[in-house]
């Protein structure tokens, strides 16, 4: 089912860096409407339950002490076809290879601390949204 949405994360590199304002701006103007937002501390084990799909890979640990290594910035956003759109609008996970004029190309420190999240699917998308927010938490 296509739900128009997808969840986003503004990783601990980029909130660090007083990036936040900036790339909302961004996102709001792509179109994208805020349906659900919180700055919030994942801890390690957070991480890597979020991360889950990556276990085997080798960049893992780090990931999950990278991504508990400081305060993110969790929402879940609205558009049409919102999951390809804001993997466009995100740019590449690489930040060398990512498009000029994308998040990551723009805000990336590298590929481990790479700015923000986008979902890869609309099963995904609900399924992330879901680990930080309720429904009733969602406007
Ligand atoms: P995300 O899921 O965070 O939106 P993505 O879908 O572009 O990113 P994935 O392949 O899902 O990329 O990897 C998840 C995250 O793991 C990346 O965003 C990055 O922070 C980290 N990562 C991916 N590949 C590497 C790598 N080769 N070395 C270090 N970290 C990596
Ligand atoms: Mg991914």
């Amino acid at each position: 089912m296509t739900t128009n949405r997808t969840f986003t994360m503004i990783k601990p590199d980029a909130v660090a860096a007083g990036h936040t304002g900036a790339i909302l701006k961004m996102i709001e103007e792509a179109g994208f409407r805020i349906v659900a937002m919180k700055k919030t501390l994942l801890t390690p084990e957070r991480a890597g339950q979020f991360y889950a799909v990556h276990a085997e890979r080798p960049f893992y640990k780090d990931l999950c002490a990278y991504m508990s290594s400081g305060a993110i910035i969790a929402a879940i956003l609205e558009k049409d076809n919102a999951v390809a759109d804001f993997r466009k609008l995100i740019g590449a996970t690489d930040p060398a290879k990512a498009e000029e004029g994308t998040i990551r190309k723009l805000y990336a420190k590298s590929i481990e601390a790479n700015a923000v999240h986008g979902s890869d699917s609309d099963e995904n998308a609900a399924i992330e949204g879901s680990f930080y927010f309720s429904h009733t938490e969602q406007f």
